[in-house]
C-alpha cells in the first residue's frame, strides 16, 4: 500500500498557501529511514551515509539527514557550494564526479572533501591542478556484465564510468608515489535494485578487489564506498529492500573476505540517493481539466518539468486521488501534464476512481529524483517544495518559481524589463 502524507482536507488547507503543484516531504519518515540505515551498518565501526546531493538537492533536506549523522555526495560544483553552506566539512563531503571541470576539483580540495577519481587520466589532471590528497579514492568499473545469481542487473562494460582493474593497479602505485597515503575504493554497478543482494555482491567485488589491491600495490585501503543503487519499488504491494538484510549481507562478505586479510579496520561508505529520499517526497497536484476523445484524459497543473521520470523512463509512479482513497478503481485515464510533447502523461491507462475537476491527486515516491531533475521546457515554472514537519506543520523549503526567475537570465539587456524584475 502507498500512503498520501496527506489527506484531502490537510491539501486543500495547505493550497490555500501554497497553490499545486508542490513536492511535499515527509520529515519523520526520512529521519526514522536514516536511522534505520545507520542501525543496519551498525556493525561497522566507520560506517557512514553521503546522501547524493542530486537526487534532492535542498538544504533543507541536507540538514536534516545532516543530523542524522549523515554526509553528502557531490559532483558539482554548486553541489559543493550548497554543501559548504550548510556546514558539511572535512569528512563529510564525497566528491564523486566525473568529466570534472577543474574549478570543481579546486572548491572539492578547498572543502576536503574525499575526492573519488573516475578515471586514470585524473591524477594527473588533479596533480598538476591542485596536488594529490592523503586521502583519494578511485572508481572502479569491472566492465562485462554484471549478474546476481546469473540474472544481468546492469551492464558495466557499456557505463562511462570507473577505471578498470589494469589502471587501478597501476593509478594505485602512481597515487602512492605522489603522496597518497589512505584509499578508498568505489563502484555503482546497478541503479533503482529492489533486491537485497545487490549490495553484498557488489560489496564481495570490492573486498577482493581490496585484498588484490593492498597485495599488489601495498596501498593502505581504508574505505569502501558501496555507493548509491539501493532503489526502492514504485510499484505498490510489491515487496521493497529490507535494509537489516541488506546490512547482513555485506557484513558475511565483510568478515569473510576483509577480516580474515587483516582489513577488519575498512569502514563502510554508501552515497544512496532514491533510498533516502524517495518514498518520502509527493508531487501534489490539481486536475484543472478533462478531455474525452479516443481516451480519457485527466489534465494536471503539473507536467513533466515536475517529475520527468515517467516521460524520460517510462517509470511507473503510483497515483492516490485524495478524499478517493477508498473508492472503486472503475475508470481508465491518462493522467497527462500541459506540455506540447505526447511523453508528457504521469501514467498511462491507469485504472482510477472517477475523477473530477478539482481534485487533488497526490504522485507517489517522487522525493529522489524528482523536483531535481525538473526543467522549464515550454516555459513550465519549477514547483515549489514544502517540508511537512514532525509535529504536522508544514514549512516552505523552496518558493516557485516565478516568471521572473524563467526571465532572469536576461538581465543583461532590457528587452524584457517588463517581466524580469
Ligand atoms: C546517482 C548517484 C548516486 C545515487 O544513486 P541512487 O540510485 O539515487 O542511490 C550515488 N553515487 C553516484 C556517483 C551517483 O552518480
Amino acid at each position: 500500500m502507498k500512503k498520501p502524507m496527506l489527506t484531502k482536507e490537510k491539501a486543500q488547507e495547505i493550497i490555500k498557501t501554497y497553490p499545486t503543484p508542490f513536492h511535499i516531504y515527509d520529515e519523520k519518515g526520512i529521519r526514522e529511514n536514516a536511522r534505520d540505515l545507520y542501525k543496519a551498518f551498525s556493525w561497522n565501526k566507520g560506517f557512514k551515509e553521503f546522501f547524493a546531493v542530486k537526487a534532492t538537492p535542498n538544504p533543507y533536506i541536507l540538514k536534516i539527514l545532516q543530523e542524522e549523522g549523515c554526509g553528502v555526495d557531490c559532483s558539482s560544483l554548486t553541489e559543493l557550494m550548497m554543501s559548504e553552506c550548510c556546514d558539511f566539512g572535512k569528512g563529510d563531503i564525497m566528491f564523486s564526479s566525473n568529466v570534472t571541470p577543474r574549478e570543481d576539483f579546486l572548491k572539492a580540495k578547498e572543502l576536503g572533501a574525499y575526492i573519488n577519481l573516475d578515471d586514470f587520466t585524473h591524477i594527473e589532471y588533479l596533480d598538476k591542478l591542485c596536488g594529490i590528497p592523503e586521502t583519494i579514492f578511485c572508481r572502479y568499473n569491472p566492465g562485462g556484465d554484471f549478474a546476481i545469481e546469473s540474472q544481468i542487473m546492469d551492464t558495466p562494460g557499456d557505463a562511462k564510468y570507473g577505471f578498470t582493474k589494469e589502471q587501478l593497479i597501476e593509478g594505485f602505485r602512481i597515487l602512492k608515489e605522489k603522496g597518497a597515503k589512505r584509499f578508498g575504493i568505489h563502484a555503482f554497478l546497478a541503479s533503482n535494485t529492489v533486491s537485497n543482494e545487490y549490495y553484498p555482491a557488489l560489496a564481495r567485488i570490492l573486498f577482493e578487489l581490496a585484498v588484490e589491491l593492498k597485495e599488489k600495490t601495498g596501498a593502505d585501503i581504508k574505505f569502501i564506498n558501496l555507493s548509491g543503487g539501493v532503489g526502492i519499488s514504485y510499484v505498490p504491494d510489491k515487496p521493497q529492500n529490507d535494509i537489516f538484510a541488506i546490512g547482513e549481507g555485506v557484513h558475511k562478505a565483510f568478515d569473510e573476505i576483509l577480516v580474515p586479510n587483516g582489513m577488519g579496520d575498512v569502514a563502510i561508505f554508501t552515497e544512496l540517493g532514491r533510498y533516502m529520499l524517495a518514498p518520502y517526497g509527493q508531487l501534489i497536484t490539481t486536475c484543472t481539466h478533462q478531455k474525452h476523445i479516443y481516451k480519457e484524459y485527466i489534465g494536471c497543473d503539473a507536467c513533466a518539468c515536475n517529475l520527468m521520470r515517467p516521460a524520460m523512463y517510462g517509470a511507473y509512479h503510483h497515483i492516490t486521488v485524495l478524499g478517493k482513497e477508498n473508492s472503486p478503481c472503475d475508470h481508465k485515464y491518462d493522467v497527462t501534464g500541459g506540455l506540447c510533447e505526447n511523453n508528457d502523461k504521469f501514467a498511462i491507462d491507469r485504472m482510477l476512481p472517477e475523477i473530477e475537476i478539482g481534485d487533488i491527486l497526490c504522485i507517489h515516491d517522487t522525493g529522489a529524483h524528482g523536483f531535481s531533475m525538473g526543467y522549464n521546457y515550454n516555459g513550465k515554472l519549477r514547483s515549489a517544495e514544502l517540508l511537512l514537519k514532525e509535529d504536522g506543520d508544514v514549512q516552505l523549503i523552496r518558493r516557485a518559481e516565478t516568471p521572473a526567475d524563467y526571465f532572469a537570465t536576461f538581465d543583461f539587456t532590457h528587452i524584457l524589463d517588463k517581466y524580469s524584475k
